[in-house]
C-alpha cells in the first residue's frame, strides 16, 4: 500500500467525459489498495477566461478580488470530480484551500504556501475517503482566498504530498512524461524515464512547460518523488518495478537514483525573452551598477548578460528581459540615460534562448564547445551566452529555433532509433 497524491491538470478535466475518465483512474488506484488524495486544476481555458473578466473590468483590479474570482475554476472541478467519484462508487468529498487549510502569505495573485494542516485530510484518507482538493488556492493571513500564480496547482500537489508524507506525487497531464526536447519539433525525441530534480528545475525555468518551476523547487527541497504521467493513456495503475525503461511516465528523482546517466538530459527553448543593448556607455567602474540598478529597482528581471568593450573607451551591454517587460525596461533605461550616459538603446524581440541541460556536465568537459560548434556548422550566430553548473544557454535569432534544437538533439546523441 502506498500513499499517493494524484494531480490532474486542466486538459485532464476539460469536460465531463474527461472528468469521468479521471474518476475511474482514481478508482483503480484506490482499488489497488492505495491511500489517495487528489488535487485538481480548473477545466482548461477557464482560468484564462476568469483572468480576462477581471482585466476587462479594470486593468488595475484589486488583487484580492482577482483571487476570489480566479480561485472558482478549481472549486468547480473539485466538486464535479467528487460527484463523479461518488457516482463511480468511491467515497469522496471536495476541499477548497481554506477548508484544508492550506495557509499562504498575503501576496495575492502570487502567494507562497506557508503551512498545510493535513491532519483532517489524513484521517479521512485512513478511513477510505478520497479528498479532492482545489489546487492553485489557499487562505492568506487576512483570512481571504489567495492564489499561487499561474500553473500553481502543481505546487499545491507537491506541497500536499510533502505535508501528507506521501510516497509519490503523480502529476497527470496531456503528455506522457518529460522528453529530451519538444517532440513537436524533434520527432525522434524520447521520453526520459527518470530525470534529476536539478535537471527538471533548469529545464522548467528555461522553457520546458511540463511542470511549474516552483513545484520542482519545492519537490527538490522536500524530496517529494514526482511522477509526470498522461491521463490520456489508459494503462494499469502506475507502479515502480525497478526497470527504468518500463516506468510509465517520467519520475523526477534524486540524481543518485539515475543509473543510465546521459551527459545532456534535454534541450529546451524559449521565445519569451527580448534582447536589449545599451550602446556606447563610458567604460568606468560602476557602469554595470548604473544600468542594472534601476532595472532591479523597477523589478525588471534580467537574465543573460554580456559586456563587450570597444577601443574607444566605451562599452556595450547586452542582456535579456522577459518580452512582456520590454516596454517597462525601455522606459526605465530612458529615464536613467542622464546617469548612464549611453549613446544608443537597441532592442530586439525576435530572439530565442536555447539551453542544454544535464547533471553530467559537472564531470564532462566539452558540452559547451559541442554546442557552439554545432550551431556554427549551421551558420547560426550566437548573440549571448550564459552558463550554470549544469546548463549552457545561448541566444539566437528566433527564426533558427527549430534548426538549432534539431541539430543539438542529434549532436548530443539524443535522437531515438
Ligand atoms: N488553473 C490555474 C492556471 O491555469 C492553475 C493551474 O492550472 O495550475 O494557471
Ligand atoms: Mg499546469
Amino acid at each position: 500500500m502506498a500513499r499517493i497524491v494524484m494531480k490532474f491538470g486542466g486538459t485532464s478535466v476539460a469536460d465531463l467525459d474527461r472528468i469521468r475518465s479521471v474518476a475511474s483512474r482514481i478508482r483503480r488506484q484506490v482499488e489497488a489498495g492505495d491511500e489517495v488524495a487528489v488535487v485538481v486544476s480548473a477545466m482548461s481555458g477557464v482560468t484564462n477566461q476568469l483572468v480576462g473578466y477581471c482585466q476587462s473590468l479594470s486593468p488595475l483590479h484589486d488583487a484580492r478580488e482577482y483571487d476570489a474570482v480566479v480561485a472558482t475554476g478549481e472549486q468547480v472541478t473539485s466538486g464535479l470530480l467528487a460527484i463523479a467519484l461518488q457516482t463511480a462508487g468511491v467515497d469522496a468529498r471536495s476541499w477548497s484551500g481554506w477548508q484544508v487549510a492550506l495557509r499562504t502569505d498575503g501576496a495575492h495573485g502570487k502567494a507562497r504556501i506557508e503551512a498545510i494542516e493535513g491532519e483532517r485530510l489524513l484521517a479521512r484518507m485512513r478511513s477510505g475517503q478520497v479528498p479532492v482538493v482545489a489546487g492553485f488556492q489557499g487562505i492568506g493571513p487576512d483570512n481571504r482566498v489567495t492564489t499561487l500564480g499561474r500553473g500553481g496547482s502543481d505546487t499545491s500537489a507537491v506541497a500536499l504530498a510533502a505535508a501528507l508524507k506521501a510516497d509519490r506525487c503523480d502529476i497527470y497531464t496531456d503528455v506522457d512524461g518529460v522528453y529530451t526536447t519538444d517532440p513537436r519539433i524533434v520527432r525522434r525525441a524520447r521520453r526520459l524515464p527518470k530525470i534529476a530534480y536539478e535537471e527538471m528545475l533548469e529545464l522548467a525555468s528555461v522553457g520546458a512547460k511540463v511542470l511549474q518551476t516552483r513545484s520542482v523547487e519545492l519537490a527538490m527541497k522536500e524530496r517529494v518523488r514526482v511522477q509526470v504521467l498522461s491521463s490520456f493513456v489508459d494503462g494499469p495503475v502506475p507502479f515502480e518495478n525497478g526497470t527504468d525503461s518500463l516506468l510509465p511516465g517520467t519520475m523526477v528523482v534524486d540524481e543518485d537514483e539515475i543509473v543510465e546517466k546521459e551527459i545532456v538530459a534535454g534541450i529546451a527553448y524559449s521565445r519569451d525573452d527580448a534582447k536589449v543593448t545599451v550602446r556606447k556607455v563610458p567604460d568606468r567602474p560602476g557602469v554595470a551598477a548604473a544600468v542594472f540598478g534601476p532595472l532591479a529597482e523597477a523589478h525588471v528581471n534580467v537574465d543573460m548578460i554580456v559586456q563587450s568593450t570597444g577601443a574607444d573607451g566605451t562599452t556595450d551591454m547586452t542582456f535579456t528581459v522577459g518580452k512582456a517587460e520590454l516596454p517597462h525596461a525601455i522606459a526605465v533605461l530612458a529615464a536613467a540615460r542622464g546617469d548612464i550616459q549611453y549613446g544608443e538603446l537597441l532592442t530586439d524581440p525576435d530572439v530565442a534562448k536555447i539551453s542544454v541541460v544535464g547533471v553530467g556536465m559537472r564531470s564532462h568537459a566539452g558540452v559547451a564547445s559541442t554546442m557552439f560548434r554545432t550551431l556554427s556548422d549551421r551558420s547560426i550566430n550566437i548573440q549571448v551566452i550564459s552558463t550554470s553548473e549544469i546548463k549552457v544557454s545561448v541566444l539566437i535569432a528566433s527564426d533558427y529555433t527549430e534548426l538549432a534544437v534539431r541539430a543539438l538533439h542529434s549532436a548530443y546523441g539524443l535522437d531515438v532509433g
